[in-house]
Order: C-alpha cells, then structure tokens, then sequence
C-alpha cells in the first residue's frame, strides 16, 4: 500500500482539505509553497498517464474545485499545476499558489512548516471548496 493510500484510510495524519468518492485533497508536507496542496485518487495508481481516460479527466476537475477554493482562500494570482511523481508511486497532482515563477521551485521547499500554520490554511482552503 502507498503512503498517500495509508492517508486516505486515515492510517496516516495529513492536513485534510476535500475529498470526495474517488479523490482526495491533502496539503503536501514539504511545502514549495504555502498552501500546496497533493490531489491523488483513491485508487492506486503509480503513473498518472496509466490512470483510465474518465478518471483522470474526473481528477483534473476535482483538482479545478481544488484551486478555486486555494485561489479563493490564499493570496496568489494563479494556482500552478505540476506532475512529478519520482518520489511516490501513486499517482497525484501538484497544485501551488503562485505570485511570480520562482514561487513553482521544487528545489526550494519549506523545511519544518509550521503545524498551525498549516492547519489554519487546510482550514481556509476547505471552507472555500465547493
Ligand atoms: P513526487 O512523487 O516527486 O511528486 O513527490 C511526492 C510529494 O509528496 C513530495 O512533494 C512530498 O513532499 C509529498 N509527500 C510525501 N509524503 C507525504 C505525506 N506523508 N504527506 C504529505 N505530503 C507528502
């Protein structure tokens, strides 16, 4: 079982933001950004291109309520998108806050983000979601 599986199942505590009967939304711990945020699907599934074509069009709209609630809750122009998925086999969608570029930098992370901190923006981001 992955580890993002072992979070759905609430094995693992995560920064919860949404999820619904085949998608889950969690804050990334190792921020690039305040406010990244982790889509994945329940299912596992290592690379995302393996993902079925209903299912992975149903997650990038998941991902769109995603953002706009982000884009809503946090101080950025736009919500950037990436795909990386060298470290976790299962597939997921990066969603950042962006104010400039280098605010996308995977090599810049937030060491130790701050537990309240990060709290009270999964809160901000849920209460947007819709
Ligand atoms: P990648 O597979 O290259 O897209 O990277 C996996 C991402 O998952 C990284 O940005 C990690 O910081 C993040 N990550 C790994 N473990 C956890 C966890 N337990 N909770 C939240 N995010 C995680």
């Amino acid at each position: 079982m992955t580890i993002f599986s072992r979070i759905i199942n609430g094995e693992i505590p995560c920064y919860k933001i949404a999820e619904d009967d085949r998608f889950f939304a969690f804050l990334d711990i190792n921020p690039v950004n305040w406010g990244h945020t982790l889509v994945v699907p329940k299912r596992e599934e290592d690379y995302i291109f393996d993902l079925a074509d209903d299912e992975l069009a149903d997650m990038m709209l998941f991902a769109k309520r995603v953002a706009h609630a982000m884009k809503k809750a946090l101080p950025c122009r736009k919500i950037g998108v990436t795909v990386l998925g060298l470290e976790v086999p299962h597939a997921h969608i990066h969603l950042v806050p962006l104010k400039s570029e280098g605010d996308m930098d995977f090599h810049k992370k937030i060491s130790d983000p701050d537990p309240e901190k990060m709290k009270q923006i999964a809160n901000a981001i849920t209460a947007e979601f819709e």
